[in-house]
């Protein structure tokens, strides 16, 4: 489909820098950067596994060891136990998306606006997809001992202000309308549960789990069948088409007769979904442990996490080892993350909302500030399937991919294994995504896009 003169064309367009593809070595760091990472910098440090070096050859390759990536590879690896599997990825596990979001693995969407008995259909779809998900963390959790928090009697949609309170209305309607279980909560309970009179109304969804996020894909990387390779901090380059296709990285190159992208809004940096996938930028802190007396004044329970009604609003955690944390800003930026300087001006942002809610604690300083990017799209949808005859992909899912990717990346092990399953259906049923307009208008359109999504936030930024 592409010889290697249209992979540098790829690669140009991409960002990904044509230097190695001219065979002059690579500056890494550009291509795929990293920092601080929020929930990583709270474990021991990771040494990592080889990153890739030599030629090889192999049936399978998948490309991102996040949520998505680690649980393709593991399925791929049940359904073809004399086949090899090497999963790449250009950082550390944990460096990604799937180690620094805020650790909700949902079951339950909150789907935006008025309910609409029409698309309950729809409604199931993606809930069903997010139980799946669910499920098989859950399972995985239990059956390798990973150690990483893992909490599920649910967490609490929060509504700070009016607009934000008429959308719990909507919630409501949709969560009796679906019989799904839940307990609405008036300010009086949020404040006892949670140690802050910000919130006006919310709703406690009882499905759900709370986790550490780093650890978790710590754990799942950690524990995966002998017959996976996982080489960290080995980025792929480029992709020669061919039988077999053939991944180019700094030191090495892989083989592969089947191919799965699991890379996110980067898969844009190969050459796929280029106008349909942006990256959003979010930043969040960290304070430091809180004191027994302290932890007694944010609510009657040890641990919980909120989400905002807002679809921009604040994400906050108590978390098991007594810390808070709050993401409030996103922005587009290019899709990269945040400077040092830059996050340290974004701090400013969550410490006013933190000391909005918690004035009692105004003295407690933040430990940790971390940016992250996520894959969205302009019209919220996820991506799921074939790309060419032997490129598979899966991802971008705006902000709630920890359940819903592992489901995705199960399910595209079984759809590129030629199987068939009602979870499948379920995937590719994902509507269509909506076109992002060219470079410079991507870059427009992108802002928009990002802007849309957390325009009029109000009181529960
Ligand atoms: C701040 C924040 C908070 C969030 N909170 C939540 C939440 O609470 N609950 C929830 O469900 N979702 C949340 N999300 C979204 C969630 O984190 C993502 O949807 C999910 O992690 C995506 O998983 P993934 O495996 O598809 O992608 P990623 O986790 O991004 O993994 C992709 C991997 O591919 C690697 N890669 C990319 N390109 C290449 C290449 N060319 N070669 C090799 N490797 C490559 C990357 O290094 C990366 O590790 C949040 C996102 C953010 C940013």
């Amino acid at each position: 489909m592409f010889d290697e003169g249209d992979l540098a064309v790829r690669a140009s367009r991409c960002n990904i820098r044509l230097a190695w593809v001219q065979g002059n070595g690579v500056n890494m760091p550009d291509c795929f950067p990293t920092d601080r990472h929020g929930w990583s910098e709270l474990l021991p440090e990771r040494q990592g596994t080889r990153s890739l070096s030599g030629a090889h050859r192999v049936a399978w390759a998948v490309v991102g060891a996040g949520v998505t990536g680690l649980a393709c590879a593991r399925r791929l690896a049940a359904l073809h136990p004399d086949q090899d599997i090497t999963l790449l990825d250009a950082r550390l596990v944990g460096q990604g998306a799937s180690g620094r979001n805020s650790g909700f693995a949902v079951a339950v969407s909150h789907f935006g606006g008025g309910f609409e008995a029409d698309r309950m259909a729809s409604y199931r779809r993606v809930n069903r997809i997010n139980q799946a998900g669910l499920d098989l963390l859950r399972t995985q959790v239990a059956a390798f001992g990973i150690d990483c928090q893992w909490r599920e009697d649910g967490f609490i949609h929060t509504a700070a202000d009016r607009p934000a309170v008429r959308e719990c209305g909507h919630f409501l309607r949709y969560l009796e309308a679906m019989e799904i279980a839940h307990t609405p909560l008036d300010a009086e309970a949020l404040t006892a549960r949670l140690g802050t009179a910000l919130y006006q109304a919310g709703v406690h969804l009882h499905e759900g789990a709370l986790l550490q996020p780093a650890a978790l894909v710590r754990g799942l990387a950690d524990s995966l069948p002998a017959n996976v390779k996982l080489h960290e901090r080995s980025p792929v380059l480029g992709i020669a088409q061919g039988a077999p296709l053939t991944l180019r990285l700094p030191n090495g190159e892989v083989r592969t007769d089947n191919l799965v992208l699991a890379s996110n809004y980067e898969v844009a940096k190969l050459g796929f979904l280029r106008r349909y996938v942006v990256g959003s930028t979010l930043s969040g802190s960290f304070t430091r442990v809180l004191t027994d007396e302290e932890v007694a004044g944010v609510g009657s329970q040890k641990e919980w996490g909120t989400l905002s009604l807002h679809s921009g609003g604040a994400t906050l955690r108590l978390t098991r080892d007594r810390r808070i944390s709050l993401r409030n800003a996103a922005e587009y930026h290019g899709g990269a993350l945040l400077s040092d300087t830059q996050l340290a001006r974004r701090q400013a942002i969550h410490r006013a909302a933190f000391e909005k809610r918690y004035p009692q604690l105004a003295h407690v300083p933040f430990e940790h500030g971390w940016s992250c990017v996520e894959g969205i799209s302009r019209n919220m949808t996820n991506f799921f399937g074939r790309q060419a005859d032997n490129i598979f992909l899966a991802g971008g899912y705006n902000g709630s991919g920890v359940s819903r990717g592992t489901a995705f990346g199960t399910a595209l092990a079984d759809y590129a294994s030629g199987g068939d399953s009602p979870l499948i259906d379920d995937c590719l049923a994902s509507t269509p995504g909506a076109w992002i307009p060219p470079r410079p208008l991507l870059d427009i359109g992108a802002y928009l896009t990002v802007r849309s999504r957390f325009r009029g936030v109000g009181l529960d930024r």
